[in-house]
């Protein structure tokens, strides 16, 4: 493997996250999708590496207020919180309880914000997704709901830089670091960077695997579908695909346990799975047995005084049903997320020991996890497994992109 050098590098070494934001910095890039390995940069550009998460993240020092006991596992929170959007619609359709959208919403209608940057299913292809600028409840209630399959919401900074008040970013935690490195660096975006929003995540799976998942529910021309839902409408919903009349669905659990085995590699060596970089992030608050029909329900994470502020006057103005809640609902809620913090310290030390790529963290407490909450049995693996990994997915190969053009028929091989 030789050193990065250009952010062809980031993608044929795997170490892309698909953000989009240096396609952002560099226009020269384009975007594409590879079905089989997510959307990536198609080029060259060494000014995209100033902006890229794919390569690495760094803290730099803990704000003021950034509750102690949190800060090694999560990253900077100052409050945390518990509810719901108060509009029922949006909570409904939302993936957890809509806090993601009803603060947007919020921003858009109260707080003088110009749009929202996001993503939403492509309108001429919905099994794959587009960043778009929402600007009404109707176009954010469009947008609600987890999309397990690759998105790049950076690709549309620049949107947010022309636009003619602050805009709300949301996305992926690799997304809003993306995003925070490009304000850093255009002082111009980051006048118009009003919030930002994290999901949580554990990882994207490749559209390949959402396709193939569609055939086995008895849709033998996945392509043909008109929509793809991965949850939301109920807590945590249904994934859903419809042909015409037709809709063929599947519990939530049956669909993640399918699609997680085909997370791009990057994913595995990732240490940001709650959006440490963003204003705002939300989560599913899963500490207890979720009863059936129960409405959604949101884990907010308040991480900078200007996400703090948003937050209380949505809870004020009518847009959030909050309330404080204990951090214990953080690690309770998510204690894969923990674990995976750990597992990213062995898997780190295994791709580097075989000569394979990996990104570079600073002010990430890794190796604590690892020893504290991984059984011994989970840490033989973290180094075991990566190095089964390695040579299955032929890691130490430079990667080839196979961009997918609108005529083509899609591959049915898993590639990597
Ligand atoms: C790939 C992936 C992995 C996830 N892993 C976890 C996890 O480990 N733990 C957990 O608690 N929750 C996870 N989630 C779910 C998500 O973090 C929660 O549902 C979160 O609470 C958002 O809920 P909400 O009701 O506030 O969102 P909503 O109000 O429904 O809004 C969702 C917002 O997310 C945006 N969005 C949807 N899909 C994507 C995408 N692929 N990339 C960027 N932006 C997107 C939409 O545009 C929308 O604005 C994951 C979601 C995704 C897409
Ligand atoms: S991680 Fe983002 S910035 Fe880095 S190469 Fe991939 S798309 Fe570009
Ligand atoms: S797991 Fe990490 S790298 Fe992968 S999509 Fe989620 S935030 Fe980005």
């Amino acid at each position: 493997m030789s050193r990065i050098r250009d952010i062809s590098d980031v993608v044929e070494q795997r170490l892309c996250t698909g953000c989009g934001a240096c396609a952002y910095i560099d226009p020269g890039l384009e975007m594409v999708d590879d079905l089989e390995v997510g959307r990536r940069p198609l080029g060259r550009s060494q000014p995209g590496l100033q902006v890229c998460p794919g390569i690495g993240l760094e803290h730099e020092a803990m704000p003021a207020g950034a509750l102690p006991d949190l800060a090694a596992g999560w990253g900077p929170v100052l409050a945390v919180y518990e509810g719901y959007a108060a509009d029922p619609e949006i909570r409904s359709l939302a993936s957890s309880g809509g806090a993601a959208t009803a603060l947007a919403l919020f921003a858009v209608e109260r707080a003088g914000m110009y749009g929202v940057l996001h993503i939403a299913a492509r309108r001429d292809i919905p099994w794959l997704n587009e960043t778009i600028l929402s600007r009404s409840r109707a176009e954010l209630l469009a947008a609600t709901g987890s999309r397990y399959a690759p998105a790049s919401p950076c690709d549309g900074l620049d949107r947010i830089e022309a636009a003619p008040a602050p805009c709300v970013f949301i996305g992926k935690p690799c997304d809003v670091a993306a995003a925070h490195r490009a304000a850093r660096l255009r002082p111009a975006l980051g006048a118009r960077l009003g919030l930002s929003i994290a999901i949580f995540c554990a990882g994207t799976p490749s559209t390949a695997a959402t396709l193939d998942f569609i055939r086995t529910l008895g849709i033998d021309d996945p392509t043909a579908v008109d929509s793809v839902r991965y949850r939301g409408r109920g807590w945590p919903g249904r994934f859903r695909a419809r042909v015409g009349e037709r809709e063929v669905s599947a519990t939530y659990a049956d669909s993640w346990h399918a699609l997680q085995s085909r997370r791009q590699w990057r994913c595995y060596v990732c240490a940001d799975h709650t959006g440490e970089f963003a204003d705002v992030a939300v989560g599913d608050p899963w500490y207890r047995e979720i009863p059936e029909n129960e409405p959604g329900r949101s884990l907010v994470l308040a991480r900078t005084e200007r996400g703090r502020a948003l937050i209380e006057s949505a809870i004020a103005e009518g847009y959030l049903v909050l309330a404080p809640a204990s951090p214990d609902i953080l690690a309770a809620s998510q204690p894969e997320l923990l674990k995976t913090r750990g597992a990213v310290w062995g898997r780190i030390w295994a791709t580097r020991l075989l000569g394979v790529a990996a990104p570079r963290y600073r002010g990430f407490p890794m190796l604590r996890f690892w020893w504290r909450e991984l059984s011994g049995w989970e840490k033989l693996q973290s180094v075991i497994g990566t190095i089964r990994r390695v040579f299955r997915k032929r890691l130490r190969h430079r990667l080839k992109l196979a961009p997918y053009r609108v005529d083509e028929e899609p591959p049915r091989s898993h590639r990597s």
